[in-house]
């Protein structure tokens, strides 16, 4: 907004505010005077009214009296009086009558106004003060009353009552008067007051007024001062930033600006101001540049490494750099106004040199080459020249300026460089690595002969490329290759060093570990990468035949069915195959780094197991020993070690791993073996002493005269005989069985077949000690040896009936069960009963309730450990249940396995 618009706006708005203040002025005042005269008009017809009111009421009560008088005159004095007193009396009373007739007529007349003036007051008083009706009517009743009095009062004196009378009617007259009286004074009062309530409040109303009037004239003066401070303020603060801008970059501080966002012509000054303050800072950065880079390049020639000269346009010099004076010899004062040909020139360089040189120049071309010189001190030395000839605009050469550098020490160096490049070059000829250098920003490399005779190719085979080397990397093996280089390049890694295969020119592939370095520019950009290539193939064929071995010994032990432990010298836990794991029941991480003689030995064999550790270590021994380890459950198992020491290839041992055998269960059963041979000695050699006994009384003749007592000592042989038989067939059929050598031969055997079967066999035994055997056959299919589930089924009822009374029954029974799975046989007698701790004994071998038993029952005691062989070979299982006194049932139970075989049948 202009300023123009600003002031004018502000104008506007005190106006408007003023003519908003006058506004309520006028109407306040205008409601005040409409007030005045709205009371005004509301009083005067009411008063009036009343007015009219009372005299009429004081007309008719003057009439009335009057009236009431004439009246009394006429009547009074009414006898004895003379005929002229009476005449004149007549005329008096006519006289008296008119005016009664008169007064009557006055009277109605003045009844007819008061009866109007009562109704327009009534009328008035209700329209104007609506409230206040108990005046009207206080003052219509007791009008009412006046009136009605004033009618008996004439009607009293018509009727010629009494003087007394007349005169009460009066006093009541005058009172009811006095009351109309007061009535009317206190509608005049109130009316009265009335009439000061609203003046009071016409006079609050204006004091609003007159209050709003001040109010709002404050209010104007209040933002009369906002706005101007305002639109002062808005002048005078851009104005405030102006001068200061301007002062700031009077000062020097060309950065400074209004920075004035307003729109008005202040606004567009400060962005004249702000645009022209750049462009004052942009010439003065520019000239400061431009001076810069003068004395830049005033110093630049100054210190430059090369000598600069400047020859005019007949080749006098005019200036030299110190550098000149440094490789010549001669100062800027020697020079001036000489020619270069007159101090520098030397027999080394043919004349035609010195002509091509100026001819070049003279045809606006630079000349640039390599000459020899000569220093003020007459030495010779190298030099690489650049001549510039300087042309004006009519393509004239003005001046020329020579750059010279002296290059006897690059010389000196390109000599060392050759002969350094040469010793590296019969370096790698000697080294059996190829040798690659790969200049980034071209992308061509320098194979070397050996590079190339590496993958099979002559010189001249191989590009110079990148590419060539990439291109032959295994496709497996490119990526590795790409990220190493990759990675090195961005000096992620401080050496490049991959190892990938490469192809040869036969097709075939050849390992190589590729090692190299970068040189980077100073913006880190990779311009450089040199390296060397040794085939590694055989290293590698190595290598992967050692892992293969390591991942077959590996493989190995953890297959194997034997313990493996590794232990550090401090007898950590490095290594534990699976086998050990299953046996233990840890999982591996339960056991690596653990003390092994202290979380995994029995403790009373800790101690003397760490003990001999040390000892063989000490001595250097690869031992073979046995100890216990623990389980995770607690159990102890017999361990079978080979101990061998693991060493450095120095020879230093570093561990021990050891490979051991479970041996828990061998020793168990040679354990049981050793008691087996001992009871079966025990059990062999009894019949055999009795025969033996029997024998060599007979041998003695003692007994020759006796032949009962030989035929019975024959018969106790005999009898030893067969037992001995029996046991030695016992033991030859358990041993068969549990050494696996009885095969099972399994077929689908029906029970409705099998039970019968064994009731044949059993019955002539049973039927000789009057035993019933009741057998309940049923068709159940099962899975088995039929020989031998009669073989167990046989000794099973023998046992029945062995140990049952004479007239007893003992009972086969059969029946399906798990659900069809399993077949469940029962033989069941009432016979002696086994004592509880007996029931899983008498299964063992030699194992009988009574020792007695042998003898008189005739048993083994190795019936039932051949049934349990027999059952748990059909995968089923044998007990027995039992009351002492009361009787037994011994149960067994095979997988049915029908479906199976009877497809194998079939
Ligand atoms: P034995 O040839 O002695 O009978 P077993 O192995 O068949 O050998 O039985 C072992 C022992 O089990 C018997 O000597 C006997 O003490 C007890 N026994 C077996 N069957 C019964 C049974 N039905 N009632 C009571 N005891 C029995």
């Amino acid at each position: 907004m202009k300023i123009k618009q600003k002031i004018v706006l502000s104008y506007l708005v005190i106006s408007l505010l003023w003519v908003i203040a006058g506004g309520i002025g006028i109407i306040t005042t205008e409601q005040v005077n409409r007030n005045f005269e709205q009371i005004a008009n509301q009083t005067i017809p009411v008063k009036n009214e009343l007015d009219i009111l009372e005299n009429s009421i004081n007309d008719i009560v003057r009439c009335t009296l009057e009236y009431v008088l004439l009246k009394e005159n006429s009547i009074l004095e009414p006898a004895n009086l003379s005929d002229n007193v009476i005449d004149n009396r007549t005329d008096q009373l006519a006289q008296i009558n008119r005016g009664m007739i008169k007064e009557s007529r006055e009277i109605d007349k003045s009844k007819h106004v008061y009866l109007k003036s009562i109704r327009n007051y009534q009328s008035l008083v209700k329209s104007y003060f609506p409230d206040e009706n108990n005046y009207v009517e206080a003052i219509q009743n007791t009008s009412h009353e006046v009136i009605e009095k004033s009618r008996q009062f004439i009607l009293a004196s018509q009727q010629q009552k009494s003087r007394s009378l007349i005169y009460e009617q009066q006093q009541e007259f005058d009172r009811i008067r006095k009351k109309f009286d007061a009535a009317i004074q206190l509608a005049t009062n109130h009316e009265h007051d009335e009439l000061t309530t609203r003046q009071a409040k016409m006079h609050s109303t204006l004091q609003y007024a007159v209050e709003s009037i001040l109010g709002v004239s404050l209010a104007n003066i209040i933002l009369a001062i906002i706005l101007g401070t305002l639109v002062s303020f808005s002048i005078s603060k851009p104005l405030q930033k102006l001068q200061v801008a301007a002062q700031a970059i009077g000062q020097g501080h060309l950065g400074i600006r209004a920075n004035l966002s307003t729109k008005d012509e202040l606004g567009a000054l400060a962005r004249a101001f702000d645009k022209m303050a750049a462009d004052l800072q942009q010439y003065i950065h520019d000239l400061q540049q431009e001076q810069e880079s003068r004395s830049l390049l005033a110093m630049a020639l100054e210190n430059v490494g090369d000598a600069i000269e400047i020859t005019d346009a007949v080749g006098h010099y005019i200036y030299v750099n110190p550098a000149f004076e440094r490789i010549t010899g001669y100062s800027q004062s020697d020079v001036l106004g000489q020619t270069p040909a007159a101090l520098l020139r030397n027999e080394q360089q043919s004349t035609g040199f010195y002509q091509d040189m100026a001819a070049t120049v003279a045809r606006k071309n630079i000349w640039h080459g390599f000459y020899v010189s000569k220093h003020k001190d007459g030495t010779l030395y190298d030099q690489e020249l650049t001549l510039s000839p300087i042309v004006n605009e009519q393509d004239q050469v003005t001046h020329v300026v020579a750059v010279k550098r002296d290059i006897t020490d690059r010389k000196r160096s390109e000599v060392a460089l050759q002969k350094s490049e040469e010793r590296l070059r019969l370096v790698l000829q000697g080294s059996n690595d190829g040798f690659w250098d790969w200049d980034v920003a071209t992308n061509e490399v320098f194979y070397s002969s050996r590079w190339k005779a590496m993958r099979g190719f002559s010189n001249d085979e191989i590009s110079s490329k990148l590419q060539e080397c990439v291109d032959r990397i295994h496709p497996e093996d490119v990526n590795l290759f790409q990220q190493a280089l990759q990675a090195h390049m961005e000096r992620r890694t401080d050496t490049f060093s991959v190892e990938y295969r490469s192809r040869c020119q036969d097709g075939s592939y050849i390992w190589i570990l590729d090692r190299g370095q970068a040189c980077w520019d100073s913006a880190g950009n990779c311009m450089r990468m040199v390296g060397s290539e040794t085939d590694i193939t055989r290293l590698k064929t190595i290598e992967a035949t050692l892992r293969e071995a390591e991942r077959r010994w590996l493989n190995l032990l953890d297959n194997v069915q034997l313990v493996v432990v590794g232990i550090d010298l401090v007898g950590r836990v490095e290594y534990v195959n699976a086998f050990f794991l299953e046996l233990s029941g840890y999982r591996r991480e339960e056991v690596i780094g653990k003390n092994w003689f202290e979380n995994f030995l029995p403790q009373q064999q800790q101690r003397q197991t760490q003990q001999y550790f040390l000892d063989i270590q000490a001595q250097n021994l690869d031992t073979y020993s046995q100890n216990q380890i623990l389980t995770k459950s607690g159990e102890e198992k017999m361990i079978a070690w080979n101990n061998t020491f693991l060493k450095t290839p120095q020879g230093e041992i570093i561990g021990m791993m050891s490979i051991g055998a479970d041996i828990t269960e061998r020793q168990a059963i040679e354990r049981m073996k050793d008691e087996f041979i001992s009871v079966v000695s025990h059990e062999l050699r009894t019949p055999l002493a009795s025969i033996q006994g029997a024998l060599s009384l007979l041998m003695s003749g003692l007994l020759d005269l006796q032949p009962d007592k030989v035929n019975r000592i024959i018969e106790i042989a005999s009898e030893s005989v067969d037992h001995l038989v029996i046991i030695i067939s016992d033991i030859l059929e358990l041993e068969k069985l549990n050494s696996d050598q009885m095969r099972l031969s399994k077929q689908l055997c029906n029970a409705a077949q099998l039970m019968p079967k064994v009731e044949n066999l059993i019955q002539v035994n049973a039927s000789r000690v009057g035993i019933t055997v009741a057998v309940t056959p049923r068709e159940i299919f099962f899975a088995a040896d039929p020989d031998r589930i009669l073989q167990v089924l046989t000794n099973l009822l023998s046992n029945a009936i062995k140990f049952s009374e004479p007239g007893s029954t003992v009972w086969l029974t059969v029946e399906l069960q798990n659900a069809g799975e399993d077949v469940v046989f029962e033989v069941k007698d009432r016979g002696r009963g086994i004592p509880v701790d007996n029931l899983d004994r008498i299964f063992q071998r030699f194992q009988q309730v009574e020792a007695s038993d042998s003898r008189q029952k005739g048993g083994t005691g190795l019936g039932l450990a051949i049934c349990r062989s027999i059952v748990e070979q059909h995968g089923g299982r044998i007990w027995v249940e039992s009351i002492l006194g009361k009787g037994s049932s011994f149960f067994f139970s095979l997988p049915t396995q029908i479906a199976e075989d009877r497809d194998q049948k079939t």
